[in-house]
Formats: structure tokens, sequence, C-alpha cells
């Protein structure tokens, strides 16, 4: 059933004249979406294994996030944070009592990047300024986001960058260390990396990171716009490693949905964060903070945490055998709901196949497909989906 009142391609001709073409997108307009299914203007439906790139964390249209949203539009959409939000002191009660410290709310990962930075800027030495990031990682698009991104080709036409930014290998603790001099403020990092390929952290580097900040003074900054909020089966990603964060951002999920960023720093860092000093009109809003509010309350009484990790290992037992059985899959990894699997081809020509079958996927860094399902997602939703996933592989296989 499809609820759209124009069909796809009116919708692409309105983009044609009106929108300003940054975007590949497929020719498609989403118009309906439940749980991980999700129906297109023409009533064609999609089971969604990468449903809104991570941000619907509880799928499409979560109910008690929908109907949190309607309550607090009817009531109050918008004031800014000159006054005390009442719902902004919930949703920082909720994520804080999960983690530590206090919250910064603002609208995007990118954001969120942003205010983390500034705020490891201001909490050390006015002399110390360098961030050291890492390869293969992403961080986001805004200047200092993107300057973090250690990715050559999002910088491509960009210069100058921002001043201060140094890049490490992954894994690498030696290199971490030899970067690290009387100028440097902070390490930056994913848990785990996300958009370079679902690339999961040697056992003891993120432990390494933190006695590197301990020894030297710096503040140890996750980047958990993607870790976040359930989605490698802890309430945060720092807490499935064990390793504490000075500050972790958020974003994607946090809110079920609904536009929200923010960012975590331990009470001694807060006070860095002096009036004046940052801001976000936005931010921390009465409609994005009832939706965050909603979105924890599903996870912990849907039980989802534990479910979620149930379901990451039902598609890693689907998924895992494929290494013997097809030359073409070098690697799966698999840590909660985020999953990789690494092909010695380019992963792009799959996402069409699967759309073509009615699976939603994404390919990321050339040759990785990359699910972020719901954690919500049914049983017989990462069957149906993984068996289609891996005809599509055998046929891609077959054809060399
Ligand atoms: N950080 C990470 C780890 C991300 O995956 C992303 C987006 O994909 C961002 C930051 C940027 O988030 P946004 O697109 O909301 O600015």
């Amino acid at each position: 059933m499809s609820t759209a009142t124009r069909s796809s391609q009116e919708t692409i001709s309105l983009f044609d004249k009106y929108v300003i073409p940054n975007y590949r997108r497929y020719p498609v307009c989403l118009s309906r979406g439940e749980g991980s299914y999700v129906w297109d203007a023409e009533g064609n439906r999609f089971l969604d294994l990468f449903p809104g790139w991570g941000c619907n964390i509880l799928g499409y249209s979560p109910p008690r996030v929908v109907e949190a949203v309607q309550e607090q539009a009817a009531r109050l959409i918008h004031v800014p944070n000159t006054w005390f939000i009442e719902q902004q002191g919930e949703f920082a009660e909720a994520v804080c009592s999960r983690s530590f410290g206090k919250a910064f709310f603002c609208n995007s990962g990118a954001e969120a990047i942003e205010g983390a930075i500034k705020l490891a800027r201001l909490h050390t030495p006015e002399s110390k300024y360098k961030i050291i990031t890492f390869q293969n990682g992403f961080h986001g698009r805004t200047f200092a986001a993107v300057t973090a991104t250690a990715q050559p080709k999002y910088h491509q036409g960009l210069g100058p960058l921002m001043a201060g930014f140094q890049y490490a290998p992954h894994n690498d603790l030696d290199a971490v260390r030899e970067l690290i001099d009387d100028e440097t403020c902070g390490i930056l990092i994913e848990p785990v990396q996300g958009e370079g390929g679902v690339n999961i952290p040697a056992p003891g580097f993120l432990e390494g990171l933190r006695e590197l900040a301990d020894e030297h003074g710096l503040v140890l900054i996750f980047d958990e716009v993607q870790t976040g909020m359930g989605r490698l089966g802890t309430w945060f990603g720092h807490q499935h490693f064990g390793v504490q964060p000075d500050i972790f951002t958020l974003a994607k999920g946090v809110a079920g949905g609904v536009a929200c960023g923010g960012f975590v720093c331990k009470d001694e860092i807060a006070p860095s964060l002096r009036p004046g000093m940052h801001a976000s009109t936005f931010g921390g809003n009465p409609l994005a903070m009832a939706a965050g509010v909603a979105t924890v309350q599903t996870i912990e009484e849907d039980n989802l945490l534990e479910h979620s990790k149930q379901m990451s290992q039902r598609f890693a037992d689907h998924f895992r055998p494929l290494i013997d059985e097809l030359p073409i899959v070098r690697e799966v990894r698999t840590i909660g709901m985020m999953i990789g699997i690494d092909l010695t081809v380019p992963a792009t020509p799959l996402v069409q196949r699967c759309m073509e079958k009615g699976l939603l996927i994404n390919a990321t860094h050339d040759t990785v497909v990359r699910l972020l399902p719901a954690l919500n997602v049914t049983a017989d939703q990462v069957d149906e989906g993984a068996e289609l996933l891996i005809n599509e592989l055998r046929v891609l296989a077959e054809e060399g």
C-alpha cells in the first residue's frame, strides 16, 4: 500500500528542477515504513537491512517514538536553550545514567564532532591543539569533521583544511606514540570504523589509546555516532570494549530517526565548555529529546540489547560459512548490529541487484557490503535478508 500523493517519477522531476544534485540517489521515493520494511511511492515493499544509514535504529516509525513526537509536537515543538527544557533533562539523564558524566545536545554527527573537538581544545592548555585521528575513519562533512576524516577522497578541492589534525594507521599504537608531542591535545577514534568498512579494533588497541592518553594528558574522544545507542549490543560502543573515553559523541539512531546529535563528557571536563563558548539553536529541543527518551524506553522495555546480540549471531551463522564457500568473500566482520562482508570485488553492483529483489543494503569502502540492521529486526527478517543476499553473492561469484 502506498501513502504517497505523487509517483516516484513526479518527485524526481521536482528534484531535477529545484534540488542541488549533490547526492547520488536511487531513482526511488520511499514513502512509508514499518519496522524493517519500507514501501516506495508505487507500493513496492523492501526489506531494509540498512535503514536510514543507521539512523532508524528501531526501524521505520517505531510506535513509542511516533507517539512521543506526536504528543510533544502538540504541546511544545521548540524552545531555545535560554530556558531549562524538561525533556532535555530527561534525555540527558537517560543517556548519562547509562554511561557517565554530562551531556550536550545538537542536531547531527558532524556537529557533535565539532563540539567534542572544541571541548578537547578548551580543556587542555592553549598550546595544545593537535588531534590524532585514524586512516579510514569517518567523522562527517563540516570542516573540522572532514579534516578529522583521514580519507583523501573527502578532502579533494576543499583545501586549505583545518590546522592541527594528524593521521595514524588504524590499530598501530607505535604510530600514535610517535605522533604525540607537546602540542597534542587529543585522540579521536570510532570504536568500530563504520564507513571505513566495519573495521573492528585489534584486541588491546583501544586500551592502549586510553593508556597513551592518560600518560600524556590527552583527551580521548570516541566517535559513537554509529556505535552508540545499542548498536554493538551495549548501550554505547565503549562499554563493549570496556574502555571509557573522556568524551563520546552521538547522533544517527540516538532519537529513533529524529534528527539529534550530542556528546557526553566526564564530569570534570564539563566546566571547560563555559557559557558563551558553544551553542546550537535547535540542540536539545523538546521534540528530539522526547524522541530520544522514547528510543531509550523502547530499547529497554523490549530488551533489544539482548535481542540484537542474538540477531547478530544469527547473521554471523548465515554469513561466516561464505568465507569457505565463495572465493569472492574475503572476510566477514560482525559486531552487534554492524555487519561487513569484505569482498575481493567491488560491492556496489550487489546493492542494485539486491534492490531489484526487494532488499536494501549498503556498499562502503569499495569492496565491503555493509548492514546496519534495526535492533528489533526479527529472526525471520534476518533469514529472509541473509538468504537473498547470499543468493546474489553466489550469482556474482559465478559470473567471476
Ligand atoms: N561520525 C560517524 C562515525 C559517522 O558514521 C557519521 C555519518 O555517517 C558522522 C560522524 C557524521 O554524521 P552526520 O552525517 O549526522 O553529520
